[in-house]
């Protein structure tokens, strides 16, 4: 059996008439992702034991005859900065090569709660700081739609999968834009919900106060259940939030008809003509549909990547400093004093982004530079999230590109890490604000490069975020 076409409502209803059972999915799912992964790279590692385990679940389930719960038998990728008991967890870094967590993330509970079944652990760039993937330590992902191109990152590991069909949907995370931009590249949707709706317990912590952990998936639908299923207060994540957590997909489908669109005046200099065209076109159909657009003021975006890279290294320096050759590490052999053997396992053992990462913020949270450096981008990025406001007292959303251009060549940027900093250009401010975000596809290039369009709406405004993107794919707009 292919599950490559089917959705989550599909599955559900197949294993219901019994039309296929959940070992079934299981196993063919995982025969033809350990087949094709020699392409990408974009699964780690897999987790077969585990996967046929929650599978026999459902079965059980199924011969009961008792109600599927959401995710029933959907064949699903976790990057790997989340954490899985007993399935290695590396965040694609070398310091946790060997690291088993000793329990779940509060996401992974959640899904396999609702039926989810993990295939594997997907590749990233090392603890999720990049935008292609090159910065894994084992080996970069191919972008499905170009094999000699990146799939974006750093969740690329789990764009690629859903676009290849190695799983239905995935789990990612974005600090910076790290769902929506390899989205974007690889042809697929991919929500960044607001800051505090998903639980961040277990997911290895980059730059705490902008780490998100959101769905991709290849249709609008079943990312909105996808988060459904894992969304809502856990009381071993404080920042998560308490709002209750609607039924997605009870509000899509309804008409769009009326809803006040907002163009970001400063989002659309700096892209290739292709996908200008592509968002252009996207923005003309959800006009046709009965939106209202106008122009925006966003002002203070050209502070944004700036702002970013202050504060997520800063957090980087404390976050990484639990890496320290004593806990969770590969330790260095080759030391004879404590400090030596700290220095020489983490000089060994993080990877060149990391390091430079952990020295900035080291540097702009130091005596004499805290306030110059930390505090004043702490301030701007209060005017970042007071610009959305100020947008959201007049439209209902706010529509963009992803990214400036879509996915480069392997080794195209990887010399130079401000030009690949600058890639995240529209996508930082909406983790900055907290802010829920998405990709959606809009088009391909002559070359059948994916394009991405970005809706982005008030905080906790998914529902209406879901709906816009719903009623776009089922006018056509994926297509462009
Ligand atoms: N590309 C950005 C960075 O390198 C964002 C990464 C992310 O969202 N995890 O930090």
């Amino acid at each position: 059996m292919d599950v490559r076409s089917l959705t989550i409502d599909q599955i559900r209803a197949g294993l219901a008439s019994k039309q296929f059972s959940a070992a079934e999915i299981t196993t063919s799912a995982l025969e033809f992702a350990q087949a094709e992964n020699a392409k990408t790279n974009a699964y780690l590692h897999f987790c077969p034991e585990r996967a046929l385990a929650s599978a026999a679940k459902i079965d059980e389930l199924v011969a009961k005859g008792e109600p599927l719960p959401l995710l029933a038998g959907v064949p699903i990728g976790v990057k790997d900065v989340i954490v899985t008991k007993g399935v290695r967890t590396t965040c694609a870094s070398k310091i946790l090569e060997k690291y088993v967590p000793p329990y779940n993330a509060t996401a992974v509970d959640r899904l396999e709660a609702a039926g989810g079944i993990i295939l594997g652990k997907t590749t990233c760039d090392e603890f999720a700081m990049g935008s292609s993937n090159e910065n894994s330590a084992f080996g970069p992902v191919r972008n499905p739609a170009a094999l000699d191109r990146v799939p974006g990152g750093s969740s690329g590991g789990s764009a690629a999968v859903v676009a290849q069909g190695t799983a239905v949907v995935s789990l990612g995370s974005d600090t910076g834009g790290s769902i929506r931009q390899p989205a974007s590249f690889c042809g697929v949707v991919g929500v960044t919900p607001t800051y505090g709706r998903v639980s961040r317990y277990g997911l290895v912590a980059f730059a705490s106060s902008l780490d998100h952990i959101g769905p991709f998936s290849r249709n609008v639908a079943d990312s909105a259940t996808l988060l459904k299923a894992i969304a809502g207060r856990d009381p071993m994540d404080a920042t998560s939030a308490f709002a209750p957590v609607p039924d997605y997909n009870a509000t899509i489908g309804q008409s769009i008809k009326g809803l006040r669109l907002g163009l970001p005046k400063e989002y659309f200099v700096g892209m290739t003509s292709e996908t200008a065209d592509k968002v252009n076109k996207g923005i003309k159909l959800l006009e046709s549909l009965g939106c209202a657009v106008q122009e925006v003021n966003l002002p203070h975006t050209e502070y944004a990547i700036a702002t970013y890279y202050i504060i997520c290294t800063a957090e980087v320096s404390s976050n990484l400093a639990r890496f320290d050759g004593v806990r969770y590490t590969a330790r260095s052999e080759k030391s004879d004093t404590l400090s030596a053997m700290y220095s020489n396992s983490r000089g060994e053992n993080f990877g060149a982004e990391a390091k430079r990462r952990i020295m900035l913020g080291t540097y702009v949270l130091s005596h004499g530079y805290y306030e110059a450096y930390y505090i004043k981008a702490q301030k701007v990025r209060n005017l970042i999230t007071k610009d959305f406001a100020a947008a959201f007292e007049k439209v209902d959303a706010l529509i963009s590109p992803v990214s400036p251009f879509p996915a480069f060549k392997l080794g195209e940027k990887v010399d130079d890490p401000v030009a690949m900093y600058l890639s995240d250009i529209y996508t930082i401010t909406g983790d900055l604000a907290g802010i829920p975000c998405m990709s959606v596809p809009c088009g391909n290039t002559q070359d059948g490069l994916p394009i991405g369009m970005q809706i982005l709406t008030k905080h906790f405004g998914e529902e209406t975020m879901f709906r816009l993107a719903q009623a776009f794919e089922t006018a056509g707009g994926f297509a462009g």
